[in-house]
């Protein structure tokens, strides 16, 4: 039977379907990246990104196209930042900001602390142009200790944010990697996790009544639709070359935990692309070797 279904789903969200007419308006199911080579004739530029213009599939078409390219996609002011993220894991006195995120209390790392984070991450992983509108991001810890289950969260625009939440008190079984425990692995985890679903807030248009729409593709599953998956998957897999550090997005948690709520069912294709059965920080060999630890088999995820 889920072959049939499989076989009957009208359109698969792959990257073979791209031509795809997705959405209402011409202009938001465009691809995102530069087509072409520069100065020839129908050279075009990167769209520039525009608050809820683009469709969320081109939104995860481009975040999975940056990532394959690792560390050579990078632009010169992402090495820079990029640097400063390698000095702030350098630092390994108690005091430094890394050490203390990994302590049992996150108030001892202070709000524009976790926000410096937070930008450094977005960076990295979401860059913007001079032209792109920008994604800014408030930050606040919460007391969470009565609901164990929720670790962090993302309050959209529209509901008081853009705010990233996270509990200051959460107490996690991962593994510990290099000089960060299982704790710091964990918010850092979070906090991209959550940059997630704020990029695909500000960025992913709201078109309805079309064959993929932002309900099927970002809402559902309590925002874990195909678009955050796809991300999430490309983000979890370039982390190690990029930081240094596997990270945990919790992805195949955030599927389970919404089992229930499923209204669109993904292809048996989609899932596959997912890779959710991933063991960490196996999957290629690194050259950066002052950058990257090799850390114990993972796989379990948040
Ligand atoms: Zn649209
Ligand atoms: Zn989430």
């Amino acid at each position: 039977m889920v072959i049939e279904l499989d076989q009957r789903r009208k359109s698969q969200r792959l990257a073979s379907q791209r031509s795809k007419q997705v959405c209402t308006s011409k202009t938001c199911e465009r691809e995102i990246a530069a087509a072409g080579i520069p100065g020839a004739p129908g050279y075009r530029e990167r769209a520039s990104l525009v608050r809820q213009g683009h469709h969320a599939l081109r939104l995860a078409d481009e975040i999975e196209r940056k990532m394959e390219l690792r560390k050579h996609g990078l632009s010169r002011g992402q090495k820079e930042i990029r640097d400063a993220w390698k000095d702030l894991c350098n630092d390994k006195s108690a005091k430094s900001l890394l050490q203390r995120l990994g302590g049992k209390n996150g108030i001892d790392v202070s709000k524009a602390e976790m926000k410096r984070l937070i930008n450094i991450f977005t960076y990295i992983f979401f860059p913007t142009t001079s032209t792109d509108a920008k994604m800014e991001l408030d930050f606040a810890w919460q007391d969470w200790r009565q609901m164990p289950q929720e670790v962090g969260a993302y309050r959209e625009l529209d509901k008081g944010g853009p705010l990233i939440c996270m509990c200051a008190f959460n107490y996690v079984k991962g593994e510990s990697c290099g000089s960060l425990n299982e704790i710091a692995l964990d918010r850092l985890s979070t906090i991209l996790h959550e940059l997630i679903h704020a990029y695909l807030d500000f960025y992913a248009c709201r078109c309805v009544e079309v064959l993929d729409s932002f309900e099927e593709n970002v809402d559902q599953a309590q925002g874990h639709g195909r678009a955050w998956q796809r991300i999430a998957s490309a983000i979890e897999r370039a982390a190690p070359e990029l930081l240094g550090y596997p990270l945990s997005m919790g992805r195949f948690e955030s599927l389970t935990a919404a089992w229930k709520y499923f209204k669109h069912w993904p292809s048996r294709e989609e899932v596959e692309g997912w890779q959710l059965v991933y063991s960490r920080g196996k999957e290629e060999e690194d050259e950066d070797e002052d950058m990257y630890i090799q850390c114990g088999g993972g796989g379990e995820d948040r």
